[in-house]
């Protein structure tokens, strides 16, 4: 007789991020506009983006689709860690000459995305090892801990430490950090990462280190990858994707880097990077050819070109939504190195009394703060992923009926 993963239905119902985002959110915009027909939406909850792919990418992908059409250039499956052209490019022009870091391709492992990548990673672990995440958090850290029976502890980040942790007081075996972070939007220092590295290094534990929005950083002298700080490589896992940088949320290409210089108890160096291996040849064998021709593109000096202009329209989206909300006395956060904006909510309404007010006063949509976790409570997201002219509505909708501050109460 089969039986159902209990863990996996506890999971299910109200209590996942995309339910509560699917159901309670989306719930409330259907309900607000069938009373509202005529009021306009902005839906900047989710943090998809909408800019086309660029014209380097486009070109790339119509080629790689070409010669799969061709019996003399067809190929069939790739190599399971990635194809070896993306592995290199992304160990020599986007670590080593955007970011002075050196990798060989071999420690590259190209995923579907960084959401796969981000959970799955911790099957290279032992079941008893116990998980330290931020508190607000990306969900997935959270809910791939819960899916995987491991005990968690919460790292408080608070306003008065711009929403950086300090490492734990405990003892933890996987750390999880995300910079430039989602839901906040913030940054960590050099001093700041380091003293997660040494907490590490001192601890033989691993941090897990979430770099997705990277190329949104605009603040100088902020590490961009964690291998920037002396000693990484002996207890990170980094991992990146192109959804944000280039558009891919829907084409599915990321990337996990595991150095060969990373040991934890009882492994030679190398041994995890062989043991991801492994476990990719039973349960992964790559991401679409295709998509990672487009990531190939992605890097090269066109391709980069054309994507960071992209994302220089998202920051300015962001720039533009956290004005307006300043204007309106609101105290924000992100938005400077990261396409989201978070939003303190005024006179101490819950996340979820800030979301309704922000609704049927302005027709925005946003996450409330709390569904990131205890922390994000008080606080609400923003995402400026969405296109200009909905943006400058947004904003002009938000100056003109927006009430000020005194006016937000209950
Ligand atoms: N990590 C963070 C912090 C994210 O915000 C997201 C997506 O929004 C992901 C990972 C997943 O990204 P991908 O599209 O590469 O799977």
């Amino acid at each position: 007789m089969a039986t159902k993963n209990l863990v996996l239905s506890q999971l299910t119902g109200k209590k996942t991020y995309t339910e509560i985002v699917f159901k309670q959110v989306w719930g409330k915009v259907e309900t607000y506009q069938a009373a509202h027909p005529q009021q306009k939406i902005f839906m900047m909850a989710f943090g998809d983006t909408t800019q086309p792919l660029p014209p380097t990418v486009v070109r790339a992908l119509v080629d790689a689709a070409n010669r799969l059409g061709d019996p003399k250039t067809y190929t069939g499956y790739e190599d399971i860690t990635g194809n070896s052209e993306l592995r290199q490019a992304i160990c020599a022009n986007y670590y080593r000459e955007k970011l002075g870091v050196e990798l060989e391709s071999a420690e590259v492992f190209i995923s579907d995305g960084a959401q796969s990548a981000t959970v799955n990673i911790q099957e290279l672990f032992a079941p008893d090892n116990i998980v330290a995440i931020q508190n607000p958090a990306y969900p997935s850290f959270v809910e791939g801990t819960s899916l995987a029976g491991r005990f968690l502890v919460n790292l408080c980040c608070q306003e008065e430490n711009n929403f950086v942790p300090k490492p734990p007081e405990q003892k933890v075996d996987l750390i999880y950090l995300c910079f430039p972070n989602n839901p906040t939007g913030t940054v960590a220092t050099l001093e700041q990462l380091k003293a997660f590295v040494d907490y590490a290094r001192n601890n033989q534990a691993v941090i897990i280190f979430d770099a997705v929005y990277n190329a949104f950083m605009t603040t100088p002298n902020i590490p961009r990858s964690i291998y920037e700080i002396e000693g990484a490589k002996e207890c990170a896992i980094e991992i990146g994707s192109f959804s944000k940088m280039a558009n891919f949320t829907g084409l599915r290409v990321g990337w996990c880097v595991i150095p060969n210089v990373l040991t934890i108890n009882d492994t030679v160096p190398g041994e995890l990077n062989h043991l991801w291996r492994t476990r990719n040849a039973i349960k992964f064998w790559g991401t679409t050819n295709v998509a990672q021709q487009g990531a190939i593109a992605v890097l090269s000096a066109a391709g980069q070109k054309e994507c960071q202009e992209q994302v220089n329209y998202y920051l300015q989206n962001a720039r533009l939504l956290r004005n307006g909300l300043e204007a309106k006395g609101l105290k924000c956060f992100g938005a400077i190195d990261s396409p989201f904006v978070w939003i303190e909510t005024p006179q101490d309404l819950s996340s979820w009394e800030f979301f309704d007010k922000l609704l049927y006063s302005t027709g925005i949509v946003g996450v409330p703060g709390c569904v990131f976790g205890s922390g994000g409570e008080g606080y609400l997201r923003l995402s400026a992923l969405g296109q200009r002219d909905e943006i400058n509505a947004a904003v002009k909708i938000l100056v003109d009926s927006l009430p000020e501050p005194e006016q937000w109460q209950c």
